[in-house]
């Protein structure tokens, strides 16, 4: 039945029950506390909780609901969606607990023939509180439910309230037995859900949960609180989940199965050239697609557009997540544009407005997608550059805070950064990672504590900054290492005549070359000499207060002493480098203007050796085509040598002349404005630049992203770094053409092409042989079963090139050969790419001794490193390493024997 079917019969039921129709109302809802619908009586609770009258004694509805706390569960359990569609009957002060027990009974159990569901009352479990006797009578002697499928439970597994002090009531649920291929037999009167076992939930599918909305509840933590009285009215509100009646009615192993979610997924296979039911993780990640594509296409529908906070942010992690599962599926190109509009297909017969909405929908998807990509892209690059840089150093991992790095800067999320090193043949220094996070969490909280407690902070900088009278100067526009005095030594925070070394210390000096961090431009690195010997490594220049020149470092030899003479030198080559990016920063600021209009004004900026980071004000994402102009633009004036030039002047006469100030600094009456090429750039800034663009070399344009409502990101390469990273694409293009044999590398992409192509019809071949030759062998290998304790078991290893999909093709036929004269435990195993795959079968007399090859296959997957799982008669995992496959093995005949023993 198709699950558009269902919702109409759903409505058509009720609706002849006298029911108000109600149509579903908005996945968002007015009132900004609550996130989304998440359950069909959302729209009714002033009903229910009595705030205001029903208009209807007697409703129905078939709500859309999101719940983003099942996120995790999709495509792991059989029943969990983001997004899914919960039907419902409602009573406010009418029918109560019997006439809600006979609508559902007679909607499940009726014939398809005759208007109903048709299940077969044998497979119907329910449950419900252990004082409602009322119930329990009604269901096991007026409908006749065997008692042994009634479960009574206690209170807190059983009620519903809305966790304060008001209406709260039992439930009762309804529960749909798959039968013995989905798990064992649950003990009479248990639903085995309680404590829940992924086997059992696989069995008995919880469809239906009726609320009776009996009693008025006091104050109290949890569930632990008084009933004081029964309420004046009394409600009934249920939800069934439309999906769930969906893949029991259509036979299917699970609602990402269903004609409104399997299109995607029949998409998503044609995309990527995976197979569903292939490989486990590949199948997670399918469904992730199938059911992702539709909760966005619904959240757009109702007006929910990407964003970084609350709903947007839930909308935004769905794309993202869909994208990425087609990544790790292997398909790199958009996947929106031919998804979507699959999703829309399926679901319009029951949401007619997705046709006409369709154009805006798909608009606001695909360029969330393109989004995401851009970020992905710029952050790949640098990806492929710590890689080499890790690779270059003969390192097997990628540190922590290049990951972390990765994630601050890039948004890439930690598993994503795992997975791809892994391709690479790296690990991930995963727990400095986790420092590197905590850190950062900890800084946050250190940077709120010291803004409360600023005060004492600063009190010493203003006393050194008034002590002294004027502010430090600073001479490293011109000079690079000057002969001082040191002025004030502080250690921890305090004051200090003299410290010896080791130790971390702080210096203020009487004059300095170094360059205090400000304006997006980092501080700069050197040593400070110290008469008599004392030597200060510097690694941090910061103003605490405004006018103080503060130099941080560590004294590494020799002593530092109050009064002492010193000559402070600035590391040239980092100076350089980061002179190089800010200078490129102006100009890319400048070119992004020309290219996008005035509006394009900067936000932030960061300039690092080599490196450069913008962030600008603009609606919407840079295309491609600008970002080559401005890229195009910037170096054609690298090569002008443009005279890059300072001038002093009163901040009025620099307004007039056009220069840019960034919003929210604040100047003093006299400014210093960097020009570039006269008056093509003009910007106020105290930052240090080259004397001309032609000391830039080289900028490289690393990709563009939305940092935030309205604030787009560049990042660019500058000088050598962008001069290594071309050279590097470069001769990765040389070798791919020469390994290729393409004269010209523009005819590279078309080889590729064709090279997929042929080895996609390769490994079909490949496949076909593998089967021929498995099914020769598989005579052959039903006569070496050995016995353990009476059962026969053959535990194989069917070795290289043999994946999950091949070995559960041998696994049938072994199982069909060695038939039903003994019990029979089937364990074999393969490796396919580095990656080891097992099944495990049982026959049916080995299942009637209680094995299981799901819990088997489970030892089997640990022991190698892997997971996996499936039913009492067939499994499969896999993931584990190759080598570990003989430990799988044992593992699987260990705790057969266990079991046996058992
Ligand atoms: P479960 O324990 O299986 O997660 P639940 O107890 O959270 O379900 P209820 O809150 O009782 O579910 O919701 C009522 C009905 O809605 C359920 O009986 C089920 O049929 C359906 N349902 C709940 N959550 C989902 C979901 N994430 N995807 C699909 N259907 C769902
Ligand atoms: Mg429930």
């Amino acid at each position: 039945m198709r699950t558009s079917e269902i919702h109409r019969r759903w409505l058509d039921f009720f609706a002849k029950k006298q029911h108000e129709v109600v149509p579903s109302a908005s996945l968002v809802s007015n009132d900004p506390s609550i996130l989304f619908t998440i359950a069909g009586m959302v729209p009714f609770i002033p009903y229910i909780v009595g705030t205001e009258k029903a208009p209807h004694a007697r409703a129905v509805s078939v709500q859309k609901c999101i719940r983003t706390n099942d996120i995790e569960n999709v495509g792991r359990t059989t029943r969990h969606g983001t997004f899914f569609q919960m039907a419902g009957n409602f009573s406010f002060g009418d029918y109560f607990k019997r006439g809600a027990i006979d609508f559902s009974w007679e909607l499940l159990t009726t014939s398809q023939d005759e208007g109903g569901f048709g299940f077969d009352p044998e497979a119907l479990w329910f449950t419900l509180w252990e004082q409602d006797e009322e119930s329990y009578q009604h269901v096991t002697e007026v409908i006749g439910l065997d008692p042994s499928r009634v479960v009574r439970l206690p209170w807190e597994e059983s009620c519903w309230d809305t966790g304060q002090p008001g209406p709260a009531g039992s439930t009762g649920e309804w529960h749909v037995d798959r039968g013995p291929e989905y798990g064992p037999d649950a003990p009479s009167g248990r639903v085995p859900e309680w404590p829940g076992t992924p086997d059992a939930e696989d069995r008995y599918i919880e469809i239906w949960n009726l609320v009776f909305d009996q009693f008025l509840r006091g104050e109290g933590k949890g569930k632990d609180y008084p009933l004081l009285g029964e309420l004046d009215q009394k409600s009934i509100d249920t939800g069934l989940g439309v999906e769930r009646v969906a893949y029991l009615l259509q036979g299917k192993a699970n609602m990402y199965e269903i004609d409104q979610v399997f299109p995607v997924i029949e998409k998503a296979q044609e995309l990527s050239g995976r197979v569903y039911g292939a490989d486990a993780e590949d199948d997670v990640r399918l469904r992730i697609v199938g059911d992702h594509v539709r909760s966005a296409l619904m959240l757009v529908s109702d007006g929910v557009r990407p964003g970084n906070e609350g709903r947007g942010y839930v909308l935004r992690r769905l794309i993202r997540r869909a994208v990425r599962s087609m990544r790790l599926l292997g398909h790199t190109d958009p996947a929106m544009p031919a998804l979507l509009p699959v999703s829309k297909a399926a679901m319009v017969e029951s949401y007619p407005e997705l046709e006409a909405d369709f154009p805006r929908i798909s608009d606001i998807v695909t360029s969330e997608e393109e989004a995401f990509r851009r970020t992905l892209e710029s952050g790949t690059a640098i990806f492929d550059q710590l890689v080499g840089d890790v690779r270059a150093g003969g390192g097997r991992s990628l540190p922590g805070d290049d990951a972390f790095r990765l994630h601050d800067t890039y948004g890439f999320p930690i598993d994503l950064t795992v997975e791809m090193a892994a391709e690479a043949g790296l690990a991930v220094d995963e727990d400095a990672f986790r420092s590197a996070m905590s850190e950062q969490r900890e800084r946050a909280r250190a940077d709120a504590a010291a803004k409360k407690t600023g005060h004492t902070d600063t009190a010493i900088y203003n006393r050194l900054l008034s002590r002294r009278g004027e502010d430090v100067p600073f001479l490293g526009y011109t000079e690079s290492s000057v002969a001082t005095t040191v002025e004030s030594v502080l250690v921890g925070g305090a004051l200090v005549n003299s410290a010896d070394a080791p130790a971390d210390v702080e210096l203020v000096l009487a004059a300095t070359p170094f360059y205090a961090e400000a304006g997006g431009q980092l501080a700069d690195q050197g040593r400070v000499a110290v008469a008599g010997g004392g030597i200060v490594e510097i690694d941090d220049v910061q103003k605490p207060v405004r006018g103080l020149i503060v130099h941080r470092g560590r004294l590494v030899e020799g002593s530092v002493a109050q009064g002492t003479e010193a000559v402070a030198t600035i590391d040239q080559d980092r100076r350089g480098a980061i002179a190089r990016a800010h200078t490129a920063t102006h100009m890319v600021h400048q070119s992004l203007r020309e290219e996008l209009g005035e509006g394009a004004t900067q936000a932030g900026s960061e300039n690092s050796p080599g490196r450069m980071r913008f962030d600008f004000r603009y609606g919407q994402g840079v295309p491609r085509s600008a970002l080559e102009q401005i890229e195009g633009r910037v170096n054609t004036l690298l090569q002008d040598e443009l005279a890059v030039t300072d001038q002093q002047m009163p901040i009025d006469e620099a307004r007039a002349l056009g220069a840019q100030a960034l919003f929210g600094e604040k100047y003093g009456d006299i400014v210093r404005v960097v020009s570039i090429g006269g008056d093509w750039s003009r910007e106020l800034c105290g930052g240090t630049h080259v004397d001309s663009t032609g000391a830039i070399g080289s900028v490289q344009l690393m990709g563009e992203s939305s940092i935030g409502s309205g604030v787009r990101r560049v990042d660019a390469l500058v000088g050598l770094s962008a001069y290594r990273f071309q050279a590097k694409e470069h001769a990765l293009v040389s070798q791919l053409s020469e390994m290729l044999k393409v004269g010209a590398s523009e005819d590279l992409p078309e080889r590729v092409a064709s090279m997929t192509q042929r080895m996609k019809d390769m490994e079909k071949q490949l496949a076909a042989l593998r089967g021929q030759q498995l099914q020769a062998e598989a005579g052959k290998l039903a006569e070496q079963t050995v016995d353990v304790s009476g059962i026969r078991l053959l535990a194989h290893d069917a070795g290289e090139g043999i994946a999950a999909g091949d070995l559960r093709t041998l696994a049938l036929d072994l199982r069909t050969r060695l038939g039903e004269d003994a019990p029979v435990v089937l364990a074999l195993t393969g490796h396919e790419d580095g990656r080891a795959a097992l099944v495990v079968a049982t026959n049916a007399g080995a299942r009637d001794q209680g094995l299981a090859a799901g819990s088997l296959l489970r030892t089997g997957a640990e022991a190698m490193g892997g997971r996996g799982g499936g039913k009492p008669d067939l499994a499969q995992g896999g993931g584990g390493e190759p080598a570990r496959i003989p430990e799988a093995l044992s593992a699987v005949r260990g705790a057969l024997a266990e079991a046996i023993r058992a």
